[in-house]
């Protein structure tokens, strides 16, 4: 096996997980050096404003594109790079260490590639089902690997459909030729920058069919198709360069070619593939990894734009620094297990060690962003340096459906003292 590469980045920080120490394999060695590179260097110095003006950060998938990072999870003998799951978690946590509002969109653009990917490669289906879909993604992997391409992610209605409980309220009318789409989403990240938004629908054959969660459809709807509207306003209290503005759907046509997964399977991989839904976490491991490495500089009177003043001789801060130390490990470890273990039908106790880190990365990260502030002091608050948007960007973690940092207590709960169909009637 090759030693794996570790690249120290423009501004000297290490890796959030050492090669070496962490097992990583050459190629989750290199993409999270890459990423950590590009991201420390051009990324960094962008957020501020990015975030100021809550504008999508255009330069930085410009950058991503060239880096050929948008084809991430894309297959190699199809232009892309290849990452598994894991392998693009943990680059992008290295991504949300330096612009959180940029690698939780990456995440929305990637997971475009990781559901028709690989995700719906390790299900048995059908094989006429499969080479139909290896014929259709082929035309979205091309436009991303040679175009620059970027796909959105809008599930969210503001119903229970997003949280899993509910039939999505987008409708997708089977027609000649294809689909007709209406509906809205709300939170839709990368609105009005995205070139497709990879939209979960429901299928319907006939206009008064009753809307089912089986027949769920992921249809790529183009920006410009006619009856996309992006409408309402972005101002939110953090990740304000994600630009999640509402997205409305009317009466839009696609092709059959805008399918990303076959009709009625997105159901039964959700189900199947649960790791899935903790590709929302890296960006806050890095924020996590981002609140603690400024600490440690501003102590040091070693952070950029602060004057060169020490605080580390106090026996109060070293305490304060090493309880952030602990929680930063225990998120760190119990986030690799989880991330190591993705697969279809993970057993039941490697799903709720999922759960428990999907909770424990977005709760610490905006922990840690608390106890960083309050280590540091008031100057660490001022607008001029990250702290505060760290602050700002953790606090939405724990909000992301469908496994926000409440359900996924609820679903913890339930799932430690109830077997699968055990009640409590007599
Ligand atoms: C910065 C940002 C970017 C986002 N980007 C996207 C995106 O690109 N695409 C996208 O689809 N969505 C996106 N979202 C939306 C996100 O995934 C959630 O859908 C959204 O935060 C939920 O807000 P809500 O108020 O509508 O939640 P509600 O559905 O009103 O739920 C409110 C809270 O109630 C709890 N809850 C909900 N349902 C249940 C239940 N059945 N049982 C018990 N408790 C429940 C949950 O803990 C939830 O936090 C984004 C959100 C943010 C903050």
């Amino acid at each position: 096996m090759n030693k794996p590469v570790q690249v120290k980045t423009a501004t000297g920080d290490a890796p959030i997980f050492e090669p070496e120490a962490w097992g990583l394999t050459p190629k989750q060695a290199e993409l999270t050096a890459l990423a950590r590179s590009l991201a420390a260097k051009n990324f960094a110095p962008r957020a501020a404003e990015i975030d100021r003006e809550a504008r999508f950060p255009t330069e930085n998938y410009r950058d991503m594109a060239e880096a050929g990072l948008l084809g991430i999870c894309i297959p190699e003998d199809q232009g892309g790079r290849g990452a598994d799951l894991k392998t693009y978690m943990l680059t992008a946590a290295e991504i949300g260490r330096y612009c959180g509002a940029t690698a939780l969109t990456f995440n929305m653009h990637v997971s475009s590639c990781l559901w028709t990917g690989a995700l719906l490669d390790a299900l048995e289906i059908a094989p006429a089902l499969r080479a139909d879909h290896e014929e259709k993604r082929k035309l979205h992997y091309a436009r991303i690997v040679r175009e620059g391409k970027i796909y959105a992610q809008p599930f969210s209605e503001g119903g229970a459909a997003a949280a899993g409980f509910k039939a999505f309220g987008t409708t997708a009318l089977k027609v000649d030729g294809g689909w007709r789409i209406t509906g809205k989403k709300i939170f839709a990240s990368l609105s009005g920058h995205a070139d497709y938004y990879g939209a979960l629908c429901t299928a319907l054959d006939h206009p008064d069919e009753d809307p089912s969660r089986r027949n769920t459809m992921y249809l790529a709807v183009p920006a410009d198709a006619e009856g996309v509207e992006v409408v309402g306003e972005w101002d939110p209290l953090g990740m304000r360069g994600t630009v999640s503005r509402t997205l409305l759907f009317k009466d839009v046509f696609v092709g059959e070619d805008a399918q990303l997964m076959p009709r009625g399977i997105y159901p039964e991989a959700a189900t199947r593939w649960p790791h899935m839904f903790m590709t929302l976490t890296p960006t806050y491991m890095g924020i996590a990894q981002a609140a603690y490495d400024f600490t440690v500089k501003y102590l040091r009177g070693e952070a950029p734009g602060t004057p060169p003043v020490k605080r580390r001789m106090y026996p109060t801060k070293q305490l304060a620094v090493a309880e952030m130390r602990v929680k930063l490990e225990q998120a760190k470890a119990l986030w690799f297990a989880a991330i190591s273990e993705a697969r279809p039908d993970p057993s039941k106790d490697s799903l709720m060690r999922a759960w428990a880190a999907q909770n424990t990365v977005m709760e610490t990260a905006n922990a840690l962003a608390a106890l960083a502030i309050r280590t540091c002091g008031g100057q660490s608050m001022l607008r001029s340096l990250p702290l505060e948007r760290l602050y700002r960007d953790s606090r939405c973690g724990s909000l992301m459906l469908p496994w926000t940092a409440e359900l996924c207590m609820d679903m913890l709960g339930k799932a430690a003292l109830y077997e699968r169909g055990e009640t409590d009637e007599e």
